[in-house]
């Protein structure tokens, strides 16, 4: 099938984008890569007037840090995530994530941006945007507002943007603690979509956790936070996790936290099973790192 027909514009700065977005509405949509937009109008699930091209708009690229803050463009591409010498000395998760996420000439094309904006329960970004406690930085008519990964993916496909609101780039503080990741996927064949997934963020104070995020994707309809997990890891010691009891007991809090739903080929149950299993790797591999 073919797109319905559609105007073209590329803008030049967010400044255009917004009076862009002012002019045409809910009849505007903007495109990143175009690699889950153009299929979504060749299939005809949307119809915009107009299609706003933010290739050419540099402020939305590239990473930087300043001070204590990483800030990724909504427009870097996962290969450049990938190869970023500041994400691989900071966040070297995120580099670690990317050659799971689809195959080379998506990641080459597709966004940070447009992979959050579209808010797939599967997709990486969206959970290690929460895992690693990312602010999304929005652009509207009314100025820069601020919203916490963790309160911008409201439910399937959809998040806290507004339609003549556009996604700058997310932020990330660095943390002055001893920091400990994890991330680990399951999938039929590398390079799809997760069947479930986890993404973890441990802080120390000496051998402490003050501070623990663990979040799943591919189990619900947004990135889900397994906020009792999180609550019986704070204080404990880091070589406590790899404790059988401890383990078990923190394996059934998240079982039974974690309401999971089923997607078109794996059951519910399947994917609460893999909550656990994933969760086991987790502690064990952070407790022993
Ligand atoms: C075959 C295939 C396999 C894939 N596998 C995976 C996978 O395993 N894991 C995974 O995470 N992803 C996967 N993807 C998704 C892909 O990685 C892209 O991240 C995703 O499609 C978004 O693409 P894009 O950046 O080109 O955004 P687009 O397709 O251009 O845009 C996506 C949506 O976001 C909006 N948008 C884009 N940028 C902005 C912005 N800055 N502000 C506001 N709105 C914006 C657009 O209007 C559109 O609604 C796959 C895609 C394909 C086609």
């Amino acid at each position: 099938m073919k797109a319905a027909a559609f105007n073209y514009q590329k803008a030049n700065s967010v400044q255009e984008v917004i009076q862009l977005l002012g002019r045409y509405g809910d009849n505007a949509k903007l495109m990143a890569g175009g690699q889950s937009l153009l299929p979504s109008l060749n299939m005809r699930l949307s119809n915009p007037e107009i299609l706003i091209d933010l290739q050419s708009v540099a402020e939305l690229k590239g990473i930087t840090k300043v001070d204590q803050v990483i800030r990724i463009g909504a427009m870097t591409t996962h290969t450049e995530i990938e190869n970023s010498p500041i994400i691989q000395q900071h966040f070297p998760i995120l580099s670690e994530v990317v050659p799971h996420i689809a195959h080379r000439a998506i990641r080459n094309l597709g966004t940070w941006g447009g992979s959050c904006v579209y808010g797939d329960p599967a997709a990486e970004w969206p959970a290690c945007a929460v895992a690693l406690n990312g602010v999304m930085v929005i652009q509207g008519a009314q100025g820069e507002r601020r919203v916490l990964a963790k309160d911008f993916f409201l439910d399937l496909y959809t998040t806290a943007l507004a339609s003549n609101e556009i996604l700058v780039a997310t932020e990330f503080n660095l943390s002055s603690n001893v920091t400990k990741h994890y991330f680990e996927e399951l999938s039929r064949r590398h390079g799809d979509y997760a069947v479930t997934g986890i993404v973890c963020q441990i802080k120390l104070n000496q051998e402490v956790i003050s501070h623990a995020r663990i979040v799943y994707f591919s189990v619900s309809s947004t990135p889900v936070m397994a906020l009792g997990v999180q609550e019986s890891l704070q204080g404990k010691n880091i070589q406590s996790l790899s404790n059988t009891e401890f383990l078990a007991n923190t394996i059934q809090t998240a079982k039974s936290e974690i309401a999971t739903l089923a997607d078109l080929t794996n059951s519910a149950q399947m994917k609460t099973h893999l909550v656990g299993v994933l969760l086991e790797r987790a502690l064990k591999h952070i407790a022993h790192q």
